[in-house]
């Protein structure tokens, strides 16, 4: 089925980031809330198409670690991207003071398989690893979202990256563009440090100040109550040598992985409490 405007019902505002906002909608047809995500552009219709185009190849295949794509239109020069609507939110909004390390190797876990899907599968490097993008719901479940899908909408946003808080990989900032599969591996390493130790980990007075320590300084590491194995984990992730770092296919390997592999960590019970300790906080 294709999603038009008309058969959304706008329920309320989920968020806003550098480039539009995101609403929570009902779609009539089908009886499903979504997540809409609004995204202004100045565009010409045959570029407009062309997002259009590109993105349908998510209709291809899905997988459980990616948040589903349900649809995309362009009203005027905005692109209004569909997807699975993920009622806890974003990570970010739910770490608190950090997560137990049970919890960080079950979305470690998730984060991995939905980049190994994406390279895999679809052939796509994420290059947006981040907190605020991965989201989860009440289930447990932990999904990504906002990879760099269409290489159209990419170049049009200019992603120029001018948050404050800095997710790149050093060879990214040492020479622009420089992009490959184990940048995003980087940026992984970096968001499980921030969930752990609920803080974004760099230190900074100001933007050019926070890219030179990413550059020069050691990385960053997880608490000293985490185990051995989650401290190698994070340090093979933000080896500075991007050549260096591993695989997915070798992290999924890795000895925190398998450490809780067989292990029932209740997903629900954290993402439901995280939840309302967010909501509680909020008042
Ligand atoms: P940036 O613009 O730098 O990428 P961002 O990821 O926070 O930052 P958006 O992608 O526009 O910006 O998302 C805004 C917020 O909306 C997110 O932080 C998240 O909390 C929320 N959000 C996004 N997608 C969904 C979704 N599918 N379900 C629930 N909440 C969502
Ligand atoms: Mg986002």
């Amino acid at each position: 089925f294709t999603i038009k405007m008309d058969d959304l019902k706008l329920l309320e505002e989920l968020g806003k980031g550098q480039y539009g906002t995101v609403q929570k909608v009902y779609h009539r047809v089908t009886n499903v809330v979504m997540a809409m995500k609004e995204i202004r552009l100045e565009l010409d219709e045959t570029k407009l198409h062309q997002i259009l185009m590109e993105l349908d190849i998510l209709h291809k295949s899905t997988s459980d670690y990616i948040v589903e794509f349900y649809g995309a239109f362009f009203i005027e020069s905005c692109v209004y991207y569909c997807m699975e609507y993920m009622d806890v939110g974003s990570l970010d909004k739910v770490y608190g003071s950090g997560v137990p390390e049970d919890v960080l190797a079950k979305i470690t876990t998730s984060m991995v398989k939905g980049l190994k899907f994406l390279k895999d599968e679809l052939s796509i490097i994420h290059r947006d690893v981040k907190p605020t993008n991965v989201l989860v719901n009440s289930k447990g479940q932990v999904k990504l979202c906002d990879f760099g899908v269409s290489g159209q909408l990419d170049r049009s946003l200019a992603k120029t990256n001018i948050g404050c808080q800095s997710y790149m990989a050093p060879e990214r900032i040492r020479a622009a563009n420089t992009y490959t599969v184990s940048s995003d591996v980087w940026s992984l390493g970096l968001s499980l440090v921030e969930m752990a130790g609920g803080k974004y980990p760099y230190k900074y007075d100001n933007m050019f100040a926070q890219l030179k320590a990413i550059v020069d300084e050691e990385p960053p590491t997880l608490p000293d109550h985490f185990s051995e194995e989650s401290r190698d984990f994070i340090a093979a992730c933000l080896h500075k040598d991007a050549e260096k770092r591993p695989t997915y296919a070798q992290l999924l390997e890795h000895p925190f992985i398998q450490k809780y592999k067989d292990v029932d960590v209740d997903m629900a019970k954290w993402a439901n409490e995280a939840h309302a300790a967010r909501l509680a906080a909020k008042q």
